[in-house]
């Protein structure tokens, strides 16, 4: 059968994801390919979907819902993983499960509020600025564990680790260094909270996948690799 570009694609990175367990014995079973597909049409969407993908990523919220709609048909997982601007909490907690970029208590409370009674509490992942950028967004590493305390509490919300995104480096050395760090505050995290169900680490993309799984990651957020160059 002739496979689309997308299917093509998606392989590719399954089998990366695979060696790249292989070589760090890692279980292949706890690292989740989440397809990053912000400024993608919904067809490449409707592309990924037919090949088994199920957890699509979207970083601006009204292309996301915009595609959610189209694509109401298909039961896939959506996961946000944009800056979250605080007046815009509702449309997040009424329409994604997952939430990677928390990085305000404010804005926790918020979602937590919003968070329909009729979903399951909104799957969140506390942002680390890990590479200490005065341009990101991200809790400093530091501050990450008392934000995680704040949000454990809030009724619609469930804590499940922690997400970053690096200073861009091709230095694999570099990669696996600061993934490292993410890691270990993961694990500290997890000791401080010891009954909390905080199983997921959300680290590496396209260009560094590898070094993020060898430090741990258990999902990797890849756009380019599947979807191509963005528009
Ligand atoms: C765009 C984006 C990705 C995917 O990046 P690629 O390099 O295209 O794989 C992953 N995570 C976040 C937060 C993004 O904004």
């Amino acid at each position: 059968m002739l496979q689309s570009v997308i299917a093509q694609h998606i392989a590719k990175v399954r089998q990366q994801v695979e060696q790249a367990c292989h070589k760090f014995a890692r279980n292949p079973i706890q690292v989740k390919i989440l397809a990053v597909s912000k400024k993608q049409p919904a067809t490449a969407i409707r592309e990924a979907a037919a090949t088994g993908q199920k957890a699509f990523g979207e970083n601006y919220l009204q292309e996301g819902l915009q595609k959610q709609q189209e694509l109401a048909d298909l039961d896939l997982e959506w996961h946000f993983v944009g800056p979250i601007q605080s007046n815009k909490t509702r449309d997040l907690a009424e329409n994604f499960a997952w939430v990677h970029t928390l990085d305000r208590f404010k804005v926790a409370r918020r979602l937590s509020e919003q968070r329909p009674e009729k979903l399951p509490p909104l799957q969140v992942l506390i942002q680390v600025n890990i590479s200490d950028e005065a341009s990101k967004s991200g809790v400093a590493a530091s501050d990450a564990l008392v934000l995680a305390e704040q949000v454990m509490v809030l009724p619609h919300l469930e804590l499940r680790g922690l997400m970053c995104i690096p200073a861009a480096t091709d230095d694999y050395q570099q990669q696996r260094a600061t993934f490292a760090q993410m890691a270990a505050l993961q694990k500290r995290l997890q000791a401080a909270f010891p009954a909390a169900r905080l199983d997921t680490l959300s680290m590496g993309m396209s260009g560094d996948l590898e070094a993020a799984i060898a430090e741990g990651s258990t999902l990797v957020r890849i756009g380019t690799a599947i979807f191509g160059a963005r528009q």
